[in-house]
């Protein structure tokens, strides 16, 4: 039966690759009517930070992902947490051992270095050397009595066996090998604390917790190879293997590293921008897999359903802002009224633009004016950017803006403008159009003159949203200011 699970380690929040990772096996396990679980692979006490687990999860459930088998929805094979099966791992350790292999290795941090340090002298890629070499039995036993008396803690090695290759079948990548000689030497599986590294947890979790497949980040193919020598030791069957291809920033054309501070790379810093889920999912996916035809926009149910791991992508991804920005804006566009406006309302009040639980009057209002500008947003945080000039003071008006308004008929304009809507019984955007349509046909100013001098009087711009609409939310009251002022 088809397994895959996600195993983020806990060190940080949800990054883009990651997240990517774990759709990539959600959809395989959701299309193929598979299980999806979630493991946390927190054996790196040094990099864990508190709160770890617990953002990646919120993260994940805000992208709109859910999991069968994990840390908080426990199944048969669990725990899902590796600090949690320390006891699990302790017999096969011990197997290993016994069957001899793996070994206890006492070199020194400073021993490994003098090597490698010797290594790179002789031009040679760094390796362990195997420390026991040429030593009998008898030997090797009583220099490890030695180190013991000495105080010496030691970790536990891999032994990698010689001269072979391990092959596997990419479902990304399509045929890799390495020759075992290349690896780097026996490999460390269990660390001087008695905790198993990535490499070997990895194997025995996987294998215990049933996984069939593993899609991964590229940054991990090197690692499978020696993940293929303990399933080989062990006799077990190793899970297919999918590495997902590198992401490459448009922008600087190297691989997104998480110090590139001109891409946005953590799920958290979108979310707190406003973006909407569905579409930042829609992106995700499209960053390592493409539908059949031109049509970009899909639902996750829809990504489930036309799902082939086929069409994952081999060559690089390429993060392209423009295109998550378009994205994002087809799916404001699109996008359930309510669920907009909320998002929208509440970057509102973050900013300080509307003060906190709103009256019903500024709620109608900021719907009026979300609406105003809800085409053009990719993002609910632009909604402050966009609609500055109803939150503060106008900008000065530019050279060019006063120069579009020193005619003899923009006063005319203004004038009239100012009386009539003083008179208007409701103050609303028909109302408005049609009092600048009477100014037309009273005073035969029209077009650029009749629409220039009243949306540069109330906004100070020479461009923005539909004018009767922005004079509406501007107010009567400050429009007639803003007028006055421009006629001074
Ligand atoms: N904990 C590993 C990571 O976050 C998981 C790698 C794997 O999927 O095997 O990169």
């Amino acid at each position: 039966s088809i397994r895959v699970r996600y195993a983020p380690s806990p060190t940080g929040h949800l990054h883009i690759g990651n997240a990517r990772t774990a759709l990539f096996n959600y959809l395989f396990a959701r299309h193929y009517k598979g299980k999806f679980i979630i493991r946390i692979e927190d054996t790196d006490t040094k990099r864990n930070v508190a709160d770890g687990e617990k953002s990646q999860l919120d993260n994940l459930r805000w992208l709109g992902l859910d999991w069968d088998e994990g840390p908080d929805k426990p199944g048969d094979v669990g725990p899902y947490r590796q600090s949690e099966r320390m006891d699990i791992y302790k017999p096969y350790i011990q197997q290993l051992l016994d069957e001899d292999k793996a070994y206890k290795s006492y070199k020194t941090e400073d021993e490994l270095e003098a090597d490698r340090e010797a290594q790179r002298a002789r031009h040679e890629m760094p390796h362990y050397e195997y420390e026991y070499a040429g030593m009998s039995d008898d030997e090797i036993q009583a220099k490890m009595a030695e180190a013991e008396a000495n105080g010496l803690k030691p970790v536990i090695r891999f032994r990698v066996p010689e001269h072979k290759t391990y092959a596997w079948d990419d479902m990304v990548k399509g045929k890799v090998s390495f020759e075992s000689d290349t690896i780097g030497g026996d490999f460390v599986i269990v660390k001087a604390d008695g905790i198993p590294t990535y490499n070997f947890a990895v194997v025995l979790d996987d294998h215990l917790m049933k996984i069939s497949h593993v899609f991964r980040g590229d940054d991990h193919v090197a690692n499978t190879p020696k993940q293929l020598m303990v399933y080989e030791a062990f006799g077990w069957e190793a899970p297919k293997f999918g590495h997902m291809s590198l992401i490459i920033s448009k922008d600087t054309g190297k691989k997104l590293s998480k110090r590139d501070e001109t891409v946005l790379q953590f799920i958290e810093q979108y979310r707190k921008l406003g973006y909407l889920p569905d579409a930042l999912l829609n992106f995700i996916i499209l960053l390592g897999w493409s539908p059949k035809g031109e049509e970009e926009i899909f639902s996750l149910k829809e990504f489930v359903k036309m799902y082939d791991e086929k069409r994952l992508s081999k060559s690089p991804a390429t993060f392209d802002k423009k295109k998550l920005e378009w994205i994002n804006n087809q799916y404001v566009k699109s996008s359930d009224e309510d669920v907009v406006m909320d998002l929208a309302l509440q970057q509102l009040i973050e900013a300080g633009n509307i003060e906190e639980n709103p009256d019903a009057k500024t709620v109608e209002w900021a719907r009026k004016l979300i609406n105003v500008y809800k085409q053009q947003m990719s993002y609910m945080a632009q909604i402050n950017e966009m609609a500055d000039v109803f939150f503060h003071e106008p900008a000065e008006v530019s050279g060019e803006a006063l120069e579009e308004i020193s005619n003899e008929t923009a006063p005319v304009v203004l004038k009239e403008f100012a009386a009539r809507i003083k008179e208007l019984p409701i103050f609303d955007k028909v109302k408005i159009l049609a009092t600048i349509k009477a100014i037309q046909k009273d005073t035969g100013i029209k077009g650029r003159q009749l629409w220039m001098p009243i949306r540069i009087a109330v906004t100070h711009e020479m461009h923005g949203p539909e004018l009767p609409e922005s004079i509406e939310l501007v107010g009567r009251e400050k429009t007639l200011e803003h007028v006055d002022q421009t006629l001074k």
